[in-house]
């Protein structure tokens, strides 16, 4: 109700009323002896205008959403995270030193597209961002980094429960069962994960996204379907 028009009604001439009703927002007014077109006329007019002012919110609401978002999965976007990160390891923030954060890596995901087709494959990476977003907290930000690469930030968090965090996440990866289009019986899909904690090395959102990247190419390299945590200094 809070940007409802109101047209307030008035003694003709009464001009302390009428600066009264101003005063308190409304948005037209007609003058007292009624006249029946007029008053028709202007309410109309208010209607066309709000109607007008909220299609506008709308569609700005929605530019926002698809500039923050992906499309394809619904998750924030790389540059979401970037700024997102950004803030979280400034200088200000506090919290900065308790940042952990997770870097996803579908195992073999080529291997699903090229078997069932890049519908399918769509519908693994949406399945995949549902899961994500189910295991994670209020106060974390799931993002898409890139194809089939995923990013988990979760402030006041350390290493080891950030490392439960990504085990829980790695394990109900690997037991679901993802029912996709191109094939009758449901998949199983596998999931590498890099981790890394802000601190003295990785002291900027670059840095701490190299160490997770890093730890990712670990989990990679060790046979995949694993954790993987950046070697502590
Ligand atoms: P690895 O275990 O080493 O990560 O192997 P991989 O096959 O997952 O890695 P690679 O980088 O060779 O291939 C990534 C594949 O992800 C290639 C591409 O077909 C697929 N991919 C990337 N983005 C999308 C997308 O938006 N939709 C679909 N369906 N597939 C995507
Ligand atoms: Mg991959
Ligand atoms: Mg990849």
């Amino acid at each position: 109700t809070r940007r409802v028009p109101i047209l307030a009604l008035v003694d003709e001439g009464d001009t302390k009323q009428l600066v009264r009703a101003m005063e308190l927002g409304v948005t037209d007014y007609i003058a007292r002896p009624i006249d029946r077109n007029e008053l028709v006329a202007r309410a109309k007019s208010q209607i066309r205008n709000r109607r007008y002012a909220r299609r506008l919110r709308s569609n700005m609401q929605k530019s926002m959403e698809m500039a923050m978002t992906d499309a394809v999965t619904g998750l924030y976007n790389r540059h979401f995270l970037s700024s997102h990160l950004d803030n979280l390891m400034s200088n200000e923030n506090e919290k900065r030193r308790k940042v952990s954060l997770l870097m996803i890596d579908l195992d073999k995901f080529k291997l699903v597209n090229d078997t069932y087709g890049h519908v399918s494959g769509d519908e693994v990476l949406q399945e995949f961002a549902r899961l994500i977003t189910n295991d994670i907290r209020n106060i974390d930000l799931a993002a898409r980094f890139g194809g089939e690469e995923f990013v988990v930030v979760m402030p006041e968090t350390n290493l080891e429960y950030a490392h439960f965090v990504a085990e829980r996440l790695r394990r109900s990866i690997s037991d679901e069962l993802f029912e996709i289009s191109g094939s009758d019986a449901p998949i199983k899909v596998t999931a590498s994960i890099g981790l890394a904690m802000a601190g003295e090395k990785n002291s900027t959102s670059s840095k701490l996204l190299v160490s997770a990247d890093a730890a990712l190419y670990q989990a990679k390299e060790a046979g995949r379907n694993r954790v993987c945590c950046q070697e502590t200094e």
